[in-house]
C-alpha cells in the first residue's frame, strides 16, 4: 500500500545524495513531490528519475542562502497545489577549517544555508500546515550537531541549532497535528564525504559499530517513517541513523 498516496512533499537539496534518496522514497510510497537544487539541470535529473519509476515530481530551482526566495518558492508550491503535507529540510553544506583559522565568510555561508535556511522554510510552511490542521516537518541535521567534529565548528553549530529549532518548534505546533522531527545522519557515502582524507575515514569506520558508512537509502528510509500517518505521536524528536556510532 503506498502510505503517502498524494500527500505533497517538499524536498530541499534532491539533486543528489541524500536529497536524492529521500525524493525517490517519498514518490514511491505515491507522493506528489517538489525537488529542489541549486541548478534547474541538477533537480531536473532527479525529477525525470523519480518519472522513470512511475512517480510524480516537479523539478525547482532553489537557492537556501536568499530568505525571500525560499518563502516565495514555499508560497508558490502552496498555490500550486492547494496544500503542503510534508517538508523535508535537506539541502546542507560544509565550509570546513579548524575555528582559530576559520573565516566569518566559512562561519556565516553555513549558518545562512544550514540554519537560517531551514528556519525562512519552516516559517513560510507553518501556516498553510496550521490551517490544515496537518503537516510533517523533517529536518536533515547530523550526529556532530549532538557531539561535535574538529573541524567543523560552523556545520556543528547549525546542525545543533536544527535540533533545538526542531524541539521549540514541535512544542508550538503539537496541537495543531503538526509533527517535527530530526533525522540524523552519521557518516553516509555521498559528495559531501568522498572527499575526506583516509586517514580521517579510517578514524571514522572504527568509530562506527555497524563497521561500515550508511547509504543515502538508509537515511531516505527513516524519512518515509516519519512522513507517514503512522508517526502522528511522534514529535520533537531526533532519529540517529548512524550505524550505532552515537548511543
Ligand atoms: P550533498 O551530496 O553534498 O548534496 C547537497 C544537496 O544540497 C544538493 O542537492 C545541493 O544542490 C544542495 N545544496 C547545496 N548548496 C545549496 C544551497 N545553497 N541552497 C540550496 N541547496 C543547496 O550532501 P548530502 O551528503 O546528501 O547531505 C544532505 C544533508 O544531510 C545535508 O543537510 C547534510 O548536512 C546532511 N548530512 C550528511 C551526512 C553525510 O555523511 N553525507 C552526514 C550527516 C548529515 P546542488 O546539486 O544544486 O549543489
Amino acid at each position: 500500500m503506498n502510505t503517502l498516496q498524494d500527500k505533497i512533499a517538499i524536498v530541499t537539496g534532491a539533486s543528489r545524495g541524500i536529497g536524492r534518496a529521500i525524493a525517490l522514497q517519498l514518490a514511491v510510497a505515491g507522493a506528489k513531490v517538489v525537488l529542489t537544487a541549486t541548478s534547474q539541470a541538477g533537480a531536473d535529473k532527479t525529477a525525470a528519475e523519480i518519472g522513470s519509476a512511475g512517480g510524480q515530481a516537479y523539478a525547482r530551482v532553489l537557492n537556501l542562502n536568499d530568505a525571500a526566495a525560499i518563502s516565495e518558492f514555499i508560497s508558490s508550491v502552496h498555490k500550486e497545489f492547494g496544500r503542503i503535507d510534508i517538508l523535508v529540510n535537506n539541502a546542507g553544506i560544509t565550509r570546513d577549517n579548524l575555528l582559530i583559522r576559520m573565516s566569518a565568510q566559512q562561519w556565516q555561508e553555513v549558518i545562512d544555508v544550514n540554519l537560517s535556511g531551514v528556519y525562512y522554510a519552516i516559517r513560510a510552511a507553518a501556516k498553510p500546515m496550521m490551517r490544515q490542521r496537518a503537516g510533517k516537518i523533517i529536518n536533515i541535521t547530523s550526529i556532530v550537531g549532538q557531539i561535535g567534529n574538529a573541524g567543523q565548528v560552523n556545520y556543528s553549530a547549525a546542525k545543533a541549532g536544527i535540533i533545538g529549532m526542531t524541539k521549540a518548534v514541535a512544542k508550538e505546533f503539537a496541537a495543531r497535528n503538526i509533527q517535527v522531527n530530526c533525522v540524523a545522519p552519521g557518516f553516509i557515502a555521498t559528495d559531501m564525504t568522498k572527499d575526506l582524507p583516509e586517514d580521517v575515514k579510517n578514524d571514522l569506520f572504527a568509530a562506527i559499530p555497524a563497521g561500515s558508512m550508511g547509504t543515502p537509502d538508509d537515511v531516505a528510509h527513516a524519512v518515509v517513517f516519519l512522513a507517514g500517518d503512522a508517526t502522528n505521536y511522534i514529535t520533537g524528536q531526533v532519529i540517529n541513523v548512524d550505524g550505532g556510532m552515537v548511543m
